[in-house]
């Protein structure tokens, strides 16, 4: 046993970013300035293989902010800033060792709109899909797209000069810029767009930063023209960053410099705001997926689909779409991908058709759909079947899929993970198919294994290879494969970096651009930031200095994480997972990803934030001394005095910081499914808070919430006394103040007891287990559990009164604690306890072989989840089924049919943790209610902010009643009270304190109507 020790980290803020934050704060500067551990540790990993702790992290809230933080910073030659804006880069281009300006907090304003003239003006930091969001409703879209657009900002696109899916027309980022409003090192703001060149040599003679960029602009891109022309072939892809080429306009004799700040990954200027072009959304839009035999012939087949005009062809391996089967996400494509009888889906060309005349769509289609069928009947070009869809919903649920491609690369088992490091090839498009044979070789003679996918119209090929890098060995990998294919590249005339930029991987500039084009982008460098103040390293160096480029062979994350002792690391397996995608930042507040994040715009408190926290954690303990064999609460041990001094001595503990993260966690599980790589917060979170308490004293809130299942029966003896005693004004006042509870729940009275026993028959298990199988299927077992039993009988008492109305026999089984809430307090060593008798209660039942249901879900998925992480396989040998697994589970002749003309709508607002865990659970309940010739209606929300017990505690009510005003409330205002249905209790109290009206369980609906029929 040892004492959880004072982690103090020995990266801290060094007295210069001190001196730094002092004159900043002394300012006019609105924005906020972070300089806790945590803080910088929030931002030290983008979705790369690089790791870099920042010196701080810097808020900005405006243009203005950047030019202060700029100017401040005008007094310290060696203060560094690296803008971020979702931090999704795969090559660490955001990572630094100086100041982190990240613009995705605040700058996410969108400014003006002008639909006459086509252009929309916003800040850095909005995310490009809420700027389409906000201009569909006018017909309008920012085109080039990205797989991150639920979270990669437009600042960050501009710098990536981010392109994807449909790039052939659509185009890159640098395509739509009209206008850009950015600040330079020394904090003067440039405001750029194409001027004739008779202007800019005007402008070149004064003064200003802007005048030295124009006279290198000039000597540059105008002086060396021919060289430029000469270097680069005219392609989709070839120019990213530093655009020699475009900056000059030679036709119309004019000069932007918004072109060379474009893809400039941050080296040149912070950009503010930014004048894009839009899009008109097409009217119609078409796509056909092609399924093929093998995955080359999907490759060899492209080059003619964009021959015949398709506005984008999307390619994906076997291995993608296989992973993309065992995910959450197939259940929205299944049907729209299909197997093939007797063949096997090795290659899959998603082809799109876009237009405003129907007309011509449908003819495009039908030309396709003849050859496809003749190339089927024939056997031709590997192609096995095809499905069409005009259905534009059913198309953004594939290009989801294939989004999310990435993430389910991630889902390894084991130490080896893909990574990214030549993720992002570009060659030709009619010769990818001769260059992925090709690397498929490379990779192949490393005995690597891979999962591809790309945009086969751009020649754009994403692959992964999978490295264990806490192997020295396989990191030495990186720069050999690194180098060969950058070799291979060359061969097809292609370049290493097709639009995720270059970040690390900055040292193949040179090369890339050539001994005197890589000269003159120094110089631009130089004229923009002479001293190297933004984004040291990135792309390249000023001219004339000594300042070096990164390198691929840089500090990786793995640097750290290898450090971190195995037994440890497996402690906290789904922390070192995470690979930093940010797909948990996702800003569609109907996806119930991730709650705490969306109400707080703080990166600590993400799925990916805990995750990178915890892997620091895990490392100051090793670095601190802590030697176990086994990382949980039993390990370590304080005396109760020692711990109830602790934190008013331990203050600054990093422990302390780590902690608030994971106390801000809502535990409501949309990480643990809907990750791609299943980080499962409230599985590490758990484990973290258990040890955590070891040393520091526990609030009695906590003690209070961890045994909510043994005062609930008890409070339900008397349940009118218990109620009038917690609506007392001096008990909420003390619950509030003293015990930090606030709305309490009332007991349910009558109480269950007294509901059921009409209903349900005496649970006898001799006597159940006399019955004949004959009779056993016509019993169902209830498995209580604390909440509805004592708290909402109202849906126990349904239950039981529908099983009944089905002409079967409900038996509820005595109540045993479920220990959720102890899991979710971290109480982990009596959740053990509370599992193991639990199982071995229901472990018993199971062997009467009748089915045991559950009320709620969330608390059934416990038994799946959590019970089996603590206890042995063995012990949880059985099953309890949610109520709609249940339902849809029996016959058809079961379940009583009511003619249609009886409809009546119902809207259905699903518990976040069930509809993640189980997601046909929503469209199960909706198939129920068609039985009953009832209407449901899914309602999109995510979270509702009550968790549980997260919303019942004083100190989260704010942000509880937050992330319910995010999407639930206007969405339950919609609805009359009676049509609103809650699968969740949690839900269901929420929705009652801040509705003023408690919503039904679906399962009231259903027990009413069919009582009603009878
Ligand atoms: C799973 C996955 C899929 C991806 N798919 C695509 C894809 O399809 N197409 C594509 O193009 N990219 C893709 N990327 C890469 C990445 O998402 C893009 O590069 C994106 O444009 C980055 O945006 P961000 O807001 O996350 O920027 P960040 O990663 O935060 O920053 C990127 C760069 O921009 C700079 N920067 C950010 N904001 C500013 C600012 N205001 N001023 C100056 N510099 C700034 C940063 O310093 C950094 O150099 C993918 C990444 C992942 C993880
Ligand atoms: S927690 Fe999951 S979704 Fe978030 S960054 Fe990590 S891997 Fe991606
Ligand atoms: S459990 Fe919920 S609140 Fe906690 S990290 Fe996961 S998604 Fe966020």
């Amino acid at each position: 046993m040892t004492v959880l020790p004072h982690l103090s980290p020995a990266d801290t803020v060094h007295n210069l970013t001190q001196r730094y934050v002092d004159a900043l704060k002394a300012s006019q500067y609105q924005g906020e300035i972070e300089v806790s551990y945590a803080s910088r540790m929030a931002v030290a990993t983008d979705n790369s293989i690089y790791q870099r702790i920042p010196q701080a992290v810097l808020f900005p809230k405006s243009v203005d902010d950047l030019a202060i933080i700029a100017k401040t910073g005008n007094d310290f030659d060696d203060i560094t800033f690296s803008a971020r804006g979702g931090g999704t880069g795969t090559n660490g281009q955001s990572l630094t060792p100086g100041l982190v300006i990240d613009t995705s907090r605040h700058m996410q304003e969108i400014l003006e709109l002008n639909i006459e003239q086509q252009w929309v003006r916003v800040q850095c930091g909005v995310i490009k899909d809420v700027l389409n969001d906000y201009l569909r409703p006018h017909g309008y879209f920012f085109s080039p797209d990205l797989s991150t657009s639920n979270r990669a900002t437009i600042g960050g696109m501009i710098n990536t000069d981010a392109s994807g899916q449909g790039s052939l027309v659509y185009g890159k980022t640098s395509d739509h810029i009209l206008e850009l409003s950015s600040v330079t090192a020394s904090g003067e703001v440039l405001h750029t767009k194409p001027i004739s060149i008779e202007s800019a040599k005007a402008l070149a003679t004064e003064n200003t930063d802007y005048a030295k960029i124009l006279q290198q602009v000039l000597l540059t891109c105008v002086g060396k023209r021919q060289d430029i022309l000469a270097k680069f072939p005219r392609l989709n892809r070839f120019l990213t960053g530093y655009d020699l080429e475009h900056a000059y306009n030679e036709t119309a004799n004019s000069i932007d410099v918004s072109r060379l700040l474009a893809g400039s990954e941050g080296s040149l200027a912070f950009i503010g705001e930014a004048k894009l072009n839009i899009t008109k959304i097409p009217k119609h839009t078409a796509l056909v997926n092609i399924k093929y035999n093998d995955f080359e012939s999907a490759l060899r087949h492209a080059p003619s689909m964009i021959a015949a005009n398709a506005t984008s062809v999307e390619t994906v391996d076997s291995r993608v779409l296989n992973l993309a089967r065992a995910d959450i996400v197939w259940h929205s494509v299944s049907s729209l991908i299909e197997d093939v009888p007797n063949k096997v889906i090795d290659g899959l060309n998603m082809v799109e058709y876009n237009n405003d005349d129907e007309d011509a769509i449908k003819l495009k289609i039908k030309t396709l759909s003849e050859r496809l069928d003749a190339e089927i009947a024939n056997e031709q070009s590997g192609v096995i079947a095809y499905q069409i869809t005009y259905d534009t919903s059913e198309i953004k649920k594939i290009y989801a899929m294939r989004k999310k491609a990435v993430g389910l690369l991630g889902k390894t088992k084991g130490n080896k993970k893909p990574i990214a490091f030549a993720e992002d090839t570009a060659v030709p498009p009619e010769k990818l198919a001769d260059f992925i044979m090709e690397f498929r070789a490379l990779l192949d003679s490393h005995q690597l294994e891979y999962g591809m996918f790309g945009h086969v119209d751009a020649g754009v090929l994403h692959v992964r290879p999978a490295l264990d890098l806490y192997d020295e060995e396989q990191e030495k990998l990186v720069k050999t494969i690194s180098d060969q294919v950058v070799a291979l590249v060359a061969k097809y005339g292609g370049l290493m970096w097709g639009e995720h930029g270059k970040g690390y991987r900055s040292e193949y500039a040179p090369a890339f651009f050539g001994e005197t084009l890589y000269d003159e982008i120094c110089k631009v460098k130089a004229a923009f930031d002479p001293l190297n103040k933004m984004n040291p390293g990135k792309i390249c160096t000023p001219y004339a200095s000594d300042a070096k480029l990164v390198q691929v062979d840089s500090l990786k994350r793995a640097t750290f994480d290898r450090q971190i002792p195995v037994q440890f690391r497996e402690a906290f397996s789904p922390a070192m997972s995470c690979n930093g995608n940010g797909l948990c930042f996702n800003y569609d507040t109907t996806s119930p990803m991730c709650p705490s994040s969306k109400i707080t715009s703080d990166r600590r408190h993400s799925p990916k934030g805990r995750a990178g926290l915890i892997r620091e954690w895990l490392l100051q303990l090793h670095k601190h001394g802590v030697r176990t064999e086994e990382l949980s609460y039993k390990s370590f041990k304080s005396g109760i005095f020692s711990k109830l001094f602790s934190r008013s001595r331990h203050a600054d503990d990093f422990s302390h910081e780590v902690f608030e993260a994971m106390n801000g966690c809502l535990a409501c599980k949309s990480c643990t499914n809907q990750c791609p790589v299943n980080v499962d917060v409230p599985d590490f979170r758990s484990k973290f808070l258990a040890i955590y308490y070891t040393r520091y004293q526990r609030p009695i809130k906590d003690y209070f919430v961890a045994n909510v299942e043994r005062l609930a029966p008890l409070l339900a003896k008397l349940p009118r006394l218990a109620n009038l005693f917690l609506n007392m004004s001096f008990v909420k006042y003390a619950l509030r103040e003293w015990v930090g509870y606030v709305d309490a729940p009332e007991l349910s009275y009558p109480p269950l007891k007294t509901r059921m026993s009409a209903l349900s028959s005496e649970y006898d298990y001799e006597a159940l287990a006399r019955l004949s199988a004959e009779e056993k299927s016509q019993h169902v077992l209830i498995v209580q559990d604390p909440f509805t039993s004592f708290y909402d009988a109202e849906s126990v008492d349904s239950t039981l009164k529908f099983i009944k109305a089905l002409g079967m026999t409900p038996v509820l089984l005595p109540f045993s604690p479920n220990g959720k809430p102890q899991h979710v307090k971290g109480f982990l060593q009596a959740f053990e306890k509370t599992a193991r008798t639990t199982s071995r209660f229901l472990s018993r039942i199971a062997n009467l072989d009748i089915p045991m249901i559950g009320v709620d879900a969330s608390l059934v998925l416990c038994y799946r989840d959590e019970y089996k992480k603590v206890l042995q396989p063995e012990n949880t040998n059985f099953s309890v089924m949610t109520l709609s697994e249940w339902l849809i589970s029996l016959p058809d002749e079961r379940l009583v049919h009511k003619p249609k003309s009886a409809s009546q709508s119902y809207h259905l607002f699903a518990h976040c943790s069930e509809k993640t865990a189980l997601p046909s659970s929503e469209s199960d309940w909706q198939t129920l209610f068609t039985k009953f010739g009832l209407t449901l209606n899914i309602i999109p929300v995510g979270c509702c902010g009550m968790a549980g017990t997260y919303g019942h505690e004083t100190e989260h009510l704010e942000n509880s009643i937050g992330i319910y005003n995010l999407s639930w409330r206007s969405k339950v205002a919609k609805y009359r009270a009676e049509s609103v249905l809650a699968t969740g209790y949690s839900c269901r109290s929420q929705v009652k304190r801040l509705a003023d009206f408690k919503p039904q369980h679906p399962i009231e609906v259903l027990a009413s109507h069919l009582t009603s029929l009878k």
